[in-house]
């Protein structure tokens, strides 16, 4: 299971964050790298998951299945496992 990345600043969903080099100000290295988001550079994201069974983006609270899938809640009360 790929976990996705949400930005909560512009809502991009990517599974790949960006890294990219602070300076902090610093005009030599070592840089510290920091993972934003590609789209708007933000750190602002948080990792989402997809539903093992419909495949949307689970925002909320995932449940966790016995086999290791993680399904929405929709398809926890729809499905009978
Ligand atoms: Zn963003
Ligand atoms: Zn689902």
């Amino acid at each position: 299971m790929i976990p996705i990345y949400k930005c909560l600043d512009c809502e991009n969903e990517f599974e790949t964050p960006k890294t990219i080099e602070e300076s902090h100000g610093f005009t030599t290295p070592p840089y510290e790298m920091i993972a934003t988001c590609p789209l708007c550079n933000s750190e602002n994201y948080k990792e989402t998951y997809k539903c093992d069974q419909c495949g949307v983006y689970i925002d909320s609270d995932y449940i966790q299945l016995l086999d290791g899938s993680r399904v929405c809640e929709n398809c926890y009360n729809k499905v009978d496992f």
